[in-house]
C-alpha cells in the first residue's frame, strides 16, 4: 500500500506542447483517486508518467516517498488496466491471468493461489478460466484485465478508461465492483475518465484537469457544490449548470442580477465579493435542480421569480427538464414528474438564489 506524491510534474511534447502543466498532487495511501477532464486535458499522460510509460520532462513523482523518476515501469510495483484490455488473445484466462506472475518467475503453487483467489473475487468460474478471452464478453474482458492486477499485488492500481469499451448498463455494473474491489483490497487507485459521473461515484477524491493544468481537487460533494471556477462548474454535473449572462445592479443597499426579463436579488452573503462588478455583466451559474417551476416552489418571493418561456418539455422518468428562454438567456429547469407546463407557454419560475454561482468576468474564478 502506498501514498503517490507528484510535484510540479510537466509533460512537453516535442513543439512545446505542455500535455501536463506543473501538476501538484497528494494522493494518500488507500484513496481512490479520479483524475477527470474533457479528451486531450493530459491525464492519460499523467498517468502514464506515475506508471513509468511516458519520460517526465519536469517535476517529481515520489511512491511510498521514493522518487521513481528513473525507477523503470517494471520496478515500481504498479499494475495498470488498460480500456482495450490488452489481453492475450491465443492463451486461457488462466494463463492471462497467470503470465505476469510467471515472467516474474513466482512458484507455481503461488501463481495458482493467486490466480484463483483473483478469480474468486471478480466471480469468474472455473469453467471460465479455461476460456479464451475471445470466448468472453466484454465485461467479463474487462474483468480479466483487473484479474491480471489483482494477482500481482501492486503498490498502486492504475485504471486508464477501463469501463470506456462497455455499454452502459454494464458500465454502471463494473462501477459498483470497482468500488467493492477497492473497498476489499484497501489499496491506492488512480484511475482516469472522461466521465464526470463516472468520476463523482467512484473518487473519494476527484482531480478536475484541463489543458494540462489541475483546475481542482476535492471530494465529490464539494466539487458540486462549490466548484472553484466556471470550467469545473460546467463540468461536473448533468445535465450541466446553467450559465446566465446579466448586469449586477446597486439599487437601495440591495444587488441584483439583471437582463432583459430578469431582476433577481442577490443575497447578501455576496456583496462584499460582488460591488465590485457593480454595472459589468457577468456570468451566473445555477444548476437545473436549483430553478423552480412556481406552482412547485416553497418560496416564491417576487424578486426571485422571472418569467420565461418553455421551449421543450423533456421527460426523464422520474423528472422532466423544461429548456426555456428568458431575453437572450436560455436555461434548463429541473422539475418533477407532476409538473404540467407545456411547450411555448410563458412559464413563472422561481430562483434559489442561495445556490447560484458568480463567475469572475475576466477569469473564470468563482466570486463567491
Ligand atoms: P487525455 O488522456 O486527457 O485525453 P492525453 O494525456 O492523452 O489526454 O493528451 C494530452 C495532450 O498531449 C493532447 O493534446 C495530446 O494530443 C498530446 N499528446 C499525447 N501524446 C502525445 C505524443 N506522443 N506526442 C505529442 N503529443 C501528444
Amino acid at each position: 500500500m502506498a501514498n503517490v506524491s507528484l510535484k510540479n510534474l510537466s509533460k512537453i511534447y516535442k513543439d512545446d506542447v505542455r500535455a501536463v502543466n506543473n501538476v501538484n498532487l497528494e494522493i494518500h495511501d488507500r484513496e481512490f483517486v479520479v483524475l477527470v477532464g474533457p479528451s486531450g486535458c493530459g491525464k492519460s499522460t499523467t498517468l502514464r508518467m506515475i506508471a513509468g510509460l511516458e519520460d517526465i520532462s519536469q517535476g517529481e513523482i515520489f511512491i511510498e516517498d521514493v522518487l521513481v523518476n528513473d525507477v523503470p515501469a517494471k520496478n515500481r510495483d504498479i499494475a495498470m488496466v488498460f480500456q482495450n484490455y490488452a489481453l492475450y488473445p491465443h492463451m486461457t484466462v488462466y494463463e492471462n491471468l497467470a503470465f505476469g506472475l510467471k515472467l516474474r518467475r513466482y512458484p507455481a503453487k503461488e501463481i495458482e493461489r493467486r490466480v484463483h483467489e483473483a478469480a474468486e473475487i471478480l466471480g469468474l468460474t472455473l469453467e471460465m478460466l479455461k476460456r479464451r478471452p475471445k470466448e468472453l464478453s466484454g465485461g467479463e474482458r474487462q474483468r480479466v484485465a483487473v484479474g491480471r492486477a489483482i494477482v500481482r499485488k501492486p503498490k498502486v492500481f492504475l485504471f486508464d478508461e477501463p469501463l470506456s469499451n462497455l455499454d452502459a448498463k454494464l458500465r454502471v455494473q463494473m462501477r459498483m465492483e470497482l468500488q467493492k474491489l477497492h473497498n476489499r483490497l484497501q489499496s491506492t487507485m488512480i484511475y482516469v475518465t472522461h466521465d464526470q459521473v463516472e468520476a463523482l461515484t467512484l473518487g473519494d477524491r476527484i482531480v478536475v484537469m484541463h489543458h494540462g493544468i489541475v483546475q481542482q481537487v476535492a471530494d465529490p460533494v464539494n466539487l458540486y457544490e462549490r466548484p472553484n471556477n466556471k470550467f469545473v462548474a460546467g463540468f461536473i454535473g448533468s445535465p450541466p449548470m446553467n450559465f446566465l449572462k446579466g448586469t449586477i445592479l446597486a439599487e437601495d443597499g440591495d444587488y441584483f442580477f439583471s437582463d432583459r426579463n430578469i431582476k433577481l436579488r442577490i443575497l447578501p452573503h455576496f456583496y462584499s465579493r460582488i460591488a465590485q462588478f457593480k454595472g459589468q455583466t457577468i456570468t451566473m451559474g445555477i444548476r437545473p435542480e436549483d430553478i423552480y417551476d412556481k406552482i412547485f416552489a416553497q418560496d416564491a418571493r417576487p424578486e426571485f421569480t422571472i418569467t420565461a418561456t418553455v421551449d421543450v418539455v423533456e421527460p426523464m422518468g422520474s423528472e422532466i427538464y423544461l429548456y426555456v428562454t428568458s431575453g437572450s438567456n436560455n436555461f434548463v429547469v429541473r422539475v418533477s414528474n407532476q409538473d404540467t407546463a407545456t411547450m411555448n407557454q410563458d412559464l413563472q419560475v422561481v430562483f434559489d438564489m442561495s445556490k447560484a454561482h458568480f463567475f469572475d468576468p475576466l477569469t473564470g474564478i468563482a466570486i463567491s
